[in-house]
């Protein structure tokens, strides 16, 4: 897509300081004349190659993440283009700043970093006035809003309103990964107040300092929200994130059929998860129909993974009553069976009956499975004893240890592969550096939701689809499980190579659309060149001339 801003009479200083449309010093000598900016700027004219390599100079300086996190920050909001350039040409050393893992250590010090707000705020003193705070938000064309309340952000617990750091960051990925302009971009923190003794009683912390909300005060905030979105910005998918799981699978279930609405934290992991495991077929030969999985943890990731495997189990005609079975449960209190009376609903669908097991060692003895999945958040629990026991029962393990950030990993890769002689199929949440064991080189998978979600975001849009289905995320991870070579195979990796997204989201956008349109989730008339239309709606970061 060619950009096409409107300068809206904005000149001189104004436009400056507007990041959606300044160009700083590449400003040109007709520009700078016309739009009242001769001698704001220094004289000589840069191209956006030139001012790339500054910044690009400037951002390696940055001795830590943290300081390379406000950097490109800062960045974002003075010019959003030359971020939006540097981002995607450097996107494997910076997707781990601009997002997991170092966005997490920026929402823990929120306070202490801030610059400059960036998204909305609405709070439970706004009851009654959600509607007009989005109206204050200054772009009408809004087609992506990201919403946390900071309940559960990464594997980090409970942030407050220091979350808004995540829907930043991952709108920074929609438009990096899969081009969804800067303008459509809305990142929402709804500030129910924090139960974190640490934040409430910090003087720099700028949210509300009270106990979290909870009951129906917070569902009728909620349910503002949602109504109130839908009639400000009709076209909008709004994509909650980071929610505590007792909210969180409420929320998807309550709107999932009401509005165009998804979780990523439960579909979109379980997207890129059921990816990995589809590769994995091509590496063991068992295909996803005889596997068993073992999960440790059993919140939103976890049961979202299960019950994404069920939904492409059944559509490879399997009954689910039989595909239920191919997915066991660990969780804080042992195995998740029947007999157990503390199990929340969520893990309900997922209690067989069976004897209880205390630990994880116990149930990979006794279920015998062919891939275990970590999503607890809960670092080195996948200790020597279990994975040697993985490598025992199977030829090719799948260990993935998916919690974030890197310190909470079940397992690191090098452990996967030292304990499995090299046999492993390794995924992690956020990412590790390739490993040398035996003198053959692993370069680990991370199995990133970015390889699922912009996709998906962008498919949604792009077809004007009024609701986001699970058909959809297992359409995502056929698409990003095909698109690994074998190339990608030798090196270890079961993912595509991250440099890959941009092809990877148009894609999964294009295949999530034709689900839109065959299932009539749209009003839209299907264009003839589906692929040519969504790639066609894609943000360019390159410049436009303004004169
Ligand atoms: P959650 O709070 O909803 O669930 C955590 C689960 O772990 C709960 O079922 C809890 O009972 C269980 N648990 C806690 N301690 C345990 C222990 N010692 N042994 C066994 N189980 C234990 O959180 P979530 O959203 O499911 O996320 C869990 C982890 O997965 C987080 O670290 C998160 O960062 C990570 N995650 C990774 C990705 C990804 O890499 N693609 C995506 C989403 C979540």
């Amino acid at each position: 897509m060619t950009t096409t801003l409107h300068l809206e009479g904005k000149r001189g200083v104004a436009l400056l300081h507007d990041p959606l449309l300044n160009k700083g010093t590449a400003f040109d000598e007709a520009e700078r004349d016309a739009l009242g900016l001769r001698g704001l700027l220094p004289p000589r004219v840069a191209t956006q190659d030139q001012q790339l390599e500054r910044v690009l100079e400037n951002y390696r300086r940055k001795e830590s993440p943290l300081e390379k996190y406000i950097y490109l920050i800062s960045l974002q909001e003075r010019n959003e283009a030359l971020f939006y350039r540097l981002v995607m040409q450097n996107l494997d050393e910076m997707m781990p700043i601009i997002y997991t893992p170092t966005v997490g250590l920026a929402c823990q010090k929120y306070g202490h970093i801030f610059r400059r707000p960036r998204g909305l705020y609405i709070t439970r003193r706004d009851r009654g006035q959600v509607k007009r705070i989005l109206q204050n938000w200054p772009h009408a064309d809004v087609r992506i809003i990201v919403i946390t309340d900071g309940e559960r952000i990464l594997g980090l617990g409970d942030l407050g309103a220091n979350g808004m750091g995540i829907p930043v960051g991952k709108l920074s990925l929609y438009t990096a990964c899969a081009g969804i302009p800067p303008a459509q971009c809305l990142p929402i923190m709804l500030d129910v107040g924090t139960n974190n003794a640490t934040l409430l009683a910090d003087p720099l912390y700028l949210g509300v300092a009270e106990a979290r909300l909870r009951g129906p005060e917070y569902d009728e905030l909620v349910d503002e929200f949602v109504q109130a979105a839908q009639q400000i910005f009709p076209k909008a998918v709004i994509q909650f994130e980071d929610f505590g799981n007792s909210n969180a699978f409420r929320l998807l279930h309550k709107y999932r059929d009401q509005a165009c609405t998804f979780n990523d934290d439960i579909q979109g992991t379980a997207g890129v998860t059921l990816a990995g495991l589809l590769t994995s077929e091509r590496l063991t030969g068992i295909p996803l129909a005889q596997q068993k999985i073992l999960f440790l943890g059993a919140g939103e990731a976890g049961i979202g993974i299960g019950d994404l495997i069920v939904e492409a189990l059944k559509l490879q005609g399997i009954p689910e009553n039989v595909a239920r079975q191919q997915c066991w449960f660990v969780d804080s209190k042992g195995l998740v069976v029947q007999s157990r009376t503390d199990l929340v609903e969520h893990k309900l669908r997922f209690a067989h009956p069976h004897a209880p097991m205390a630990t994880l060692l116990e149930a990979v003895e006794a279920l015998k499975p062919t891939a275990l999945v970590g999503v607890s958040g809960m670092p080195q629990t996948f200790t020597e004893p279990i994975v040697r026991a993985m490598a025992k029962l199977n030829k090719r393990p799948v260990i993935f240890a998916l919690s974030n950030p890197t310190s909470k990993a079940e397992c690191t890769a090098e452990q996967c592969y030292t304990w499995t002689d090299g046999r492993g199929i390794f995924a992690s949440g956020s990412p590790f550096a390739p490993v040398t064991f035996n003198g053959v080189t692993h370069t680990p998978g991370q199995g990133n939701n970015s390889y699922i979600f912009p996709g998906v975001g962008l498919g949604v849009i792009a077809s004007e689809s009024t609701r986001v289905t699970d058909e959809m995320f297992y359409s995502a991870a056929r698409v990003l499980a095909g698109l690994v070579t074998e190339n990608d195979l030798k090196l270890g990796r079961i993912y595509p190579d991250l440099n890959r997204i941009r092809e990877v989201s148009l894609a999964i956008a294009t295949e999530v659309a034709e689900v839109a349109f065959k299932r009539g989730l749209t009003h839209m008339l299907r264009p003839a060149d589906l692929k040519a239309h969504v790639e066609d709606t894609m943000f360019d970061p390159t410049y436009p001339d303004y004169v």
